[in-house]
């Protein structure tokens, strides 16, 4: 899945949005097809996924130096 900038002039696939889309979420077969949708709603979307997948630092795979040594120490 990709979320690539719209080169076509096609309309916002949110229902009851009359915008024109900016970008386009191609799912290459995962789902049935792309969504098109303009940068008010991506981010309205963003902001509901964000409620649902919160990034947790501690089980980030890129920890910075100075927590890895402070975890090294602790052992
Ligand atoms: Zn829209």
């Amino acid at each position: 899945m990709k979320v690539e900038k719209c080169r076509h002039t096609v309309k916002c696939d949110a229902d009851g949005c009359k915008n024109l889309a900016d970008y386009y979420i191609t799912t290459r077969g995962f789902i049935k097809n792309e969504f098109a949708f303009c940068e008010a709603c991506l981010k309205e979307l963003y902001a509901e996924l964000a409620k649902l997948f919160v990034p947790r630092a501690i089980e980030s795979h890129f920890k910075p130096d100075r927590v890895v040594k402070r975890r090294k120490n602790e052992k």
